[in-house]
């Protein structure tokens, strides 16, 4: 007999993440056969650099294969700090032991939210948003609020909408500028004007970075909430080397925190993964210190990302009735296919993507990952040609499927 497994109250509605979900559809695809465009993955599709991969591999021969402290190397925080403090313009100087080093800024994220929020709070979520950070709110909990963003400003929120979304249960914000789906990249005077919103009401903000660096117009990197705060008080900054530097792997991410929220994450991770990955801390300690090399490294990964980008937008330029997000930072394209679907089918998105793999070969993530179910993400950290032609199939799909529908 199986044995039976009842999912804990814990775990009862948790849902699998997504866009990992779409990613092994499309592997599952390619091992049987088919030759997959892969416009789903959320990752550079580059080699870590070099310099950062010998920085571990002598980092292992002198011995750093053993725990390090719970909240990481000093050296590694200490270089988080110093880099914090060189651009931050409030008062308050980072120091790092306001800094917690974790297994990729996923379990940043998890720290954060586990040790801020708890039942009854209710947390905005500029939405639509990575998928994780309902669940991970959820997980806490807590209820994560949804709040829709300006469709005529790249989906962002307005101080207004959040302001309208909240109750008397509020406890925080979940931001992310660079925003993963959108690419839509908050302006200093919108992000300035959410913290105070925040501190006025005594709301905590939690300000997901990780794509600051990967920033193709304006100001580059994109504006940090600690550029803009006059105060560190509750506010969390998350960030880590996974996008910056093609070092998804490597699984390093940290949380920037007021000392006694820091102390309380380093607590919590004490009891469940430890310290992040040893030669990991060493590999990403050389990512932030090595500058010149770490710069010339992603200058070349940005100009790729920004002849793809540019390259998908042309293609899907002036298709009748497609609304594509202008993407401004991380590696996605949001497109509204909500004109595509016939009407007895699921939700546009997840009709749309589903057409789009089985049918010709190109993996994307359908909006109701990000609770945008009329949209799709497309992801251009993927090889030119495969950009190019992934676009092309899904315009040609879009046209096709949208004169169908209006026939029919
Ligand atoms: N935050 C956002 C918005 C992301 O898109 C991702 C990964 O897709 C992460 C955090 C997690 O990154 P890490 O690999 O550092 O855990």
């Amino acid at each position: 007999m199986r044995p039976d497994f009842t999912p804990s109250a814990n775990v009862a509605l948790l849902k699998e993440s997504a866009t990992l979900a779409v990613a092994g559809r499309a592997r599952a695809l390619k091992a049987a056969g088919r030759a997959i465009l892969d416009l789903g993955s959320g990752e550079p599709d580059f080699d870590t650099p070099a310099h950062i991969c010998a920085a571990a591999g002598e980092a292992i021969a002198a011995g750093a294969t053993r725990y390090t402290a719970t909240e990481g190397i000093l050296p590694l925080r200490e270089a988080i700090a110093a880099e914090t403090n060189a651009r931050a313009t409030g008062p308050d100087v980072v120091t790092p032991s306001d800094v917690v080093v974790s297994t990729g800024s996923k379990q940043s994220l998890f720290n954060a939210c586990f040790c801020l929020f708890g039942p009854g709070d209710e947390v905005l979520v500029p939405t639509p948003a990575w998928t994780s950070y309902y669940e991970i709110i959820a997980l806490a909990r807590a209820t994560p609020v949804p709040v829709f963003g300006d469709p005529d400003d790249g989906l962002k929120v307005t101080v207004a909408q959040l302001a309208a979304a909240a109750t008397p249960r509020t406890r925080g914000i979940m931001l992310n500028s660079p925003c993963n789906p959108t690419g839509a990249v908050y302006s200093r005077e919108q992000l300035t004007a959410i913290v105070e919103l925040a501190h006025e009401h005594g709301w905590w903000v939690i300000s997901d970075e990780i794509y600051r660096h990967l920033t193709y117009e304006g100001e580059v990197p994109a504006p940090s909430l600690l550029e803009v705060a006059t105060s560190r008080d509750r506010l969390v900054v998350i960030d880590g080397v996974a996008k910056a530097f093609a070092m998804t792997g490597w699984r390093i991410g940290w949380a920037i925190a007021p000392h006694a929220l820091a102390t309380s994450m380093k607590a919590l991770q004490s009891h469940t993964t430890s310290n992040a990955a040893t030669p990991s801390q060493y590999a990403a300690l050389a990512a932030l210190v090595r500058q010149e090399e770490s710069d010339a490294a992603r200058a070349v990964m940005l100009a790729a990302f920004r002849e793809r980008r540019d390259a998908a937008l042309d293609v899907l330029a002036g298709v009748d009735g497609l609304t594509v997000v202008p993407p401004v930072g991380a590696f996605y394209l949001f497109a509204n296919v909500a004109d595509a679907a016939p009407p007895e089918s699921e939700d546009a998105g997840t009709f749309f993507a589903r057409r789009l793999l089985d049918d010709h070969g190109v993996a994307v993530v359908p909006g109701s990952a990000f609770l945008a179910p009329d949209w799709v993400r497309v992801s251009y950290a993927a090889p030119l040609a495969d950009v190019v032609t992934g676009a092309q199939r899904l315009r040609a799909l879009y046209e096709s499927v949208r004169t169908a529908a209006r026939v029919g």
